[in-house]
């Protein structure tokens, strides 16, 4: 990882590089539109052409490429989604697909690419950096938070408090019936979503994919927890937790427990909507300008990330091998607070 000594200081130096494609690819996340206009009128700002890609990888194997000005990207800070829209697209996994989307990156006389995505965009960017002599910089935008090598992927401020919001107001009905909610949240490999809203939420009991330990919690609080207090209570489940979704696992306490009023709600793609936070448009902002920047100083196949709120360059190599690990001290910290 390579710290920039002269954090968000522009030096926009390499006159190789004249015009910049940008695509947004995978799921789609709020405050990718803040990545968007902030990389675009940087580029200008250096006197460069910036290029959007539309619908990620699908869109550059297509050529599907619209050019984009300063006023392009008016009014689009504050909205979720990506202007740029966003795919999945099998045909750029393949050697051929990519030669297509080389050719139309080629015609369009397109030198460089800024790809804002998840870390298949990035193997997919990668993979492709290798093959020809296309310079690819990555921002990490993914509402999991799970990118190794950054403290932040953009989308996960505002996700957190989209689950919150839900979670506030299941607690209304959980509490007047005395019901146990499961409530699955986002995160098929990832817990950070599903803990730090669980300690937001004040959860009485939070299962993630990282800790196995939780379940026995789970256990503790049916068995006494609920029953001593009489009141309701909040589970909050990570979709990837290893015993299964939200769904499987209350089908389970059910059967165990028959007298329990046991409900179910998975907020689905809620979770990615919705206008983003002030954090999630900032950090948008600063490493989309970032991207450019690294671009003009001949830098490639790195993602831009942020550590301890400094802008870092980590390279594809590592941001997609290595594997992310949160806290779980947090979860000592949310299992103290509820007594157990
Ligand atoms: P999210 O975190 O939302 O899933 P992501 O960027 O990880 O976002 P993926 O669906 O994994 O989303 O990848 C997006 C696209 O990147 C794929 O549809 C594919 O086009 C490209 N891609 C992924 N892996 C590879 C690979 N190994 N080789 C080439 N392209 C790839």
């Amino acid at each position: 990882m390579t710290r920039k000594s002269d954090n968000d200081q522009l030096s926009f130096t390499s006159g190789r590089i004249k015009k910049i494609g940008i695509l947004t690819s995978g799921g789609d996340a709020p405050g990718m539109n803040a990545a968007i206009r902030a990389a675009t009128r940087s580029a200008i700002a250096a006197g460069r052409e910036a290029v959007g890609i539309l619908r990620g990888y699908q869109g550059m194997i297509d050529g599907d490429f619209i050019p984009l000005q300063s006023t392009d990207v008016s009014g689009i800070l504050q909205l979720g989604g990506t202007m740029l829209k966003t795919a999945r697209c099998k045909e750029f996994r393949t050697p051929e697909g990519r030669r297509r989307a080389k050719e139309q990156l080629t015609a369009a006389a397109i030198d460089a690419v800024i790809v804002i995505g998840g870390d298949g965009s990035f193997t997919g960017a990668w993979v492709m950096s290798q093959e020809c002599d296309i310079p690819f910089v990555g921002i990490p935008a993914t509402i999991d938070n799970d990118m190794y090598g950054t403290d932040y992927t953009i989308g996960y401020e505002t996700a957190l408090n989209s689950v919150v919001c839900a979670v506030d107001k299941i607690k209304d009905t959980a509490r007047s019936h005395g019901r146990i909610f499961f409530i699955e949240v986002m995160g098929h490999e990832a817990g950070l979503l599903a803990l730090n809203s669980g300690i937001a939420c004040g959860a009485e009991v939070i299962l993630i994919p990282e800790s196995k330990a939780q379940h026995d919690e789970l256990q503790k609080f049916l068995e006494k927890g609920y029953r001593d207090k009489e009141s309701s209570g909040i589970v909050m489940v990570a979709e990837g937790d290893e015993a299964g979704g939200a769904l499987h696992i209350a089908e389970q306490i059910r059967r165990d427990h028959p007298d329990l009023d046991v409900r179910i709600s998975i907020l689905g793609h809620i979770q990615r909507g919705g206008s983003p936070v002030a954090r999630d448009r900032i950090n948008a902002t600063r490493m989309g300008i970032a991207a450019v920047d690294a671009l003009l100083n001949d830098q490639k196949s790195i993602m831009i990330g942020l550590d301890n709120n400094r802008i870092v360059h980590v390279t594809f190599n590592k941001a997609v091998k290595m594997n992310h690990s949160i806290d779980t001290g947090l979860l000592e910290v949310h299992n103290l607070l509820n007594g157990m």
